[in-house]
């Protein structure tokens, strides 16, 4: 690097410096940096380019174009060299810029006698800002160290954008983080909810960015890039140590080799000497880093990227003292917002958070088991949510929906209140009705009962006025630890399971690994249709450890008491035999260990694939009782992965094809007496719940929070019409009943 630009560009950040420190309002500031931009780079024309809205661009400040065009000239997303900086984020660097692709005059501006045309992205954090352009007559191409000198500026400006450094007088320029958002993401769990926002991992702001000694702020990097060294191996080691978990040492490892990099090293240390802090050293590198992520087509190399940005925002947080322990508490109705959380993380919040928005996520995340069965409001895919929420923001999420309002009007407050405001009626509704039966009006009593899958579900057996827990999901406790839990451990988890529900029924499933639900602790299998691979009791007849290990621990839980098991995703006959006779092998241990045995033991099977509905009729025999896994079941019935946001919601529960195949599975287990219920998530769905019951189901496992609506649908409805109603439909050959039945629900007084 040539001295004569290293102290340019030190002048260049110093005169930054002064601005930033300034007095001046918004405007005055955007327009002191195009000018001392231009000069310091001896260009004829800076300019500065913000984002209107997210798809429109306007020129905020210029150093020699046209003064008239400040904030009357806009160009789209794409449009022009200055478009196409913004959609791309990569710079553009011509030497005759009329000639180079996607060129657009704009005649206001009078730029049409510049030649060169120099253009950065002005992001932070991945978040576009705007574009800024230097400019000259003279053709010919920017050095590698002007293109440097150029984007520190344009990191400043996002930076200093951040802080709201260009809200103000005559700035024309809306404040950030004050505006009303609306995201929308897709729905994970269910509810509303208005609270203030709580920010998972506090983004770290910069507010020093240049460096007066590069030695200090060399020292500075130095020590913090040790004390990271030291605080990485320290997690290595215990991580080794405690688990074994082979892919968080991974990663880990994978931390310490970025953590000793002397390329790293030296790549902010050049950022030093070009004249930033130590932590804006640190913040270029991450941005250089997010750019190559996002060009990364290699989704090994995207990870690797991932882990170093990871790693700069730890040496971030140790360089300026801001973090997760900020020492901040929960704001009241805490909204926590996070780009992911793992589900041990979501735990630890547990019951105070009123809801849940998450940058990524996905509907079958862990994260989204454990919000279920908290019964927390969950968006996920929220994008953008993290660059645009701070701390204590009002936020108002509506998990029907999957839409968040960050800093919502008057309007949306009250619109909202309003939709609260009759949930919380039907809750009263609901409760009123907490200790009746499900009786229909022409006299059929359903059972319902609720899905669980965590200690702190308990509670909902009173609440909800569920008749018992129809499916325990036990991989939730497998899957919120680090570790493979030990028999002793799960035999008393499931011990208190019996205890708080009181004599009321628990049907436990087994371990429903594999497909959508990963153990951290297991090697996760490289399978091309994860769905259709090694899942559930595949893996538990395969590698029975676990399964006789979890059958020992409900069999002691038990102690003496009632107990039903049932086992998840069986597709033929075999696998059930298989996995009962896992069950007497148990028993007999117990017996001859003298340990107590269950005093009725009922062994049932999930229907999940369409084969089971097939098996011969000695299954249906010998099962004591079945249940339907609706989710699994239709996912595989319409070849519909459950988990595709394209797809999933493509086949009505409510199609004639379905139905008529549940009324298969129906008239077989009433021929055989095989007791029958359906646990999926549409059970829990009023109208598909009346739509199962008036085809002949007599009993509903489901959410907690839907007991209340579906007890409240059947008691006013006859399933004889229902029944009826979609006979007729199918005759009429309609391709689904919904229309119908919600013609006959709008005729209910
Ligand atoms: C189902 O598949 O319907 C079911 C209840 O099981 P899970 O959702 O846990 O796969
Ligand atoms: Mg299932």
């Amino acid at each position: 690097m040539p001295d004569r630009f290293e102290s340019e560009s030190r002048k260049l950040l110093g005169r930054l410096r002064d601005t930033m420190a300034s007095e001046a309002a918004g405007q005055e500031r955007l327009d002191q940096i195009t000018h001392l931009t231009a000069d310091s780079m001896g260009t004829e024309v800076c300019s500065i380019y913000l984002f209107r809205d997210e798809e429109t661009l306007e020129l905020c400040a210029t150093q020699g174009l046209n003064a008239e065009s400040v904030h009357q000239t806009r160009m789209k997303l794409g449009e022009g060299l200055v478009g196409r900086v913004a959609r791309t984020g990569k710079i553009i660097n011509t030497a005759n810029a009329p000639s180079a692709r996607g060129f657009r005059y704009m005649p206001e501006t009078g730029e049409e006698i510049y030649s060169s045309f120099l253009g950065v992205p002005i992001q932070r954090l991945g978040e576009k800002l705007g574009v800024l352009v230097v400019q000259s007559k003279t053709a010919r191409e920017f050095s590698a160290d002007e293109i440097y000198a150029l984007e520190v500026v344009a990191m400043v400006l996002a930076e200093m954008t951040e802080l709201g450094a260009f809200v103000g007088e005559g700035a024309a320029l809306r404040a950030r983080h004050t505006q009303p958002v609306l995201i929308r993401g897709a729905t994970a769990q269910e509810g509303t909810a208005e609270g203030h926002v709580w920010l998972h991992e506090p983004r770290v702001v910069v507010t020093n960015l240049v460096g007066d000694d590069p030695e200090t702020e060399s020292l500075r990097l130095n020590e913090a890039v040790e004390n990271l060294r030291v605080s990485v191996d320290q997690l290595l080691a215990g991580a080794t140590r405690e688990s074994g978990d082979t892919e968080q040492v991974q990663v880990l490892e994978a931390y310490r080799m970025f953590a000793n990099s002397k390329g790293w090293l030296r790549r902010m240390e050049e950022n030093i000497d070009r004249g930033l802090s130590a932590e804006a050293a640190v913040e270029k590198e991450q941005s250089d880093v997010r750019a190559r992520m996002l060009q990364a087509n290699d989704a090994y190399l995207r990870e690797r990227l991932q882990d170093l940005d990871d790693l700069s925002n730890r040496l971030l947080r140790i360089l300026t003292g801001q973090g997760a322990q900020t020492g901040a508490a929960l704001p009241e109705n805490p909204i926590l917002v996070a780009r992911n959380i793992g589900p041990g993380e979501l735990l630890e919040y547990g019951r105070q958070l009123r809801g849940i928005v998450l940058e990524e996520g996905s509907v079958g995340s862990h994260a989204a088991i454990v919000a279920r069965a908290l019964a927390i409001p969950l968006v996920v895919n929220a994008k953008r949510i993290q660059a645009e929420a701070l701390n204590g923001d009002h936020v108002m999420l509506d998990g029907d929906q999957g839409i968040v309002h960050l800093r919502p009007d008057d309007t949306v407050v009250s619109a909202f209140r309003d939709k609260m405001a009759m949930q919380a009626k039907a809750q009263e509704r609901y409760a009123s009705i907490r200790e009746k039966p499900a009786i229909t009006l022409c006299g059929k009593t359903i059972r319902l009962d609720m899905n669980a899958g965590l200690m702190a579900d308990l509670p909902s057996l009173e609440n909800s006025g569920a008749e018992g827990v129809g499916l325990f999901r036990t991989e939730l406790q497998f899957l919120v630890r680090s570790q493979m839990p030990k028999r002793n451990e799960l035999a008393s988890l499931y011990a208190r399971v019996l205890d708080a529900a009181k004599g009321k029924c628990v049907v436990f499933r087994t371990l429903d690994i594999g497909s959508d639900k990963v153990l951290p602790y297991m090697k996760a299998q490289d399978e091309p249709n994860p769905a259709l691979g090694w899942r559930a009791i595949r893996v538990g007849l395969d590698k029975p450890g676990v399964m006789r290990m979890q059958l020992q621990a409900l069999l002691r839980a038990a102690n003496g008491r009632p107990l039903s098991i049932m086992f998840p995703f069986v597709a033929q006959y075999e696998e059930y035999t298989a996995a009962r006779a896992e069950v007497d092998k148990a028993l007999a241990r117990e017996k001859k260990l003298g340990h107590a045995v269950p005093e009725r033991l009922e062994i049932g099977a999930m229907l999940e694939t369409p084969s089971l509905a097939y098996a011969c009729n000695q299954f249906y025999e010998e099962v004591e009782f079945l249940s339907i896994g609706g989710n699994d079941l239709k996912q595989f019935f319409f070849a519909a992965d459950r988990e595709n946001e394209r797809v999933r919601r493509r086949y009505d529960t409510l199609n004639i094809s379905f139905l008529t195949f549940l009324e298969n599975i129906i008239t077989r287990c009433a021929a055989t007496n095989t007791r029958l219920s359906f646990c999926g998530e549409d059970a829990g769905r009023p109208v598909e719940a009346l739509c199962l019951a008036a085809i002949g189901l007599t009993s509903l496992s489901m959410r907690p929070a839907s007991v209340g609506p579906v007890k409240h649908l059947l008691r006013r409805c006859d399933l004889d019409v229902v029944h009826k109603i979609i006979h007729d439909a199918r005759d009429a050959g309609e391709q689904s009943v919904r229309p119908a039945v919600m013609e006959y629900l709008r005729g209910l007084s």
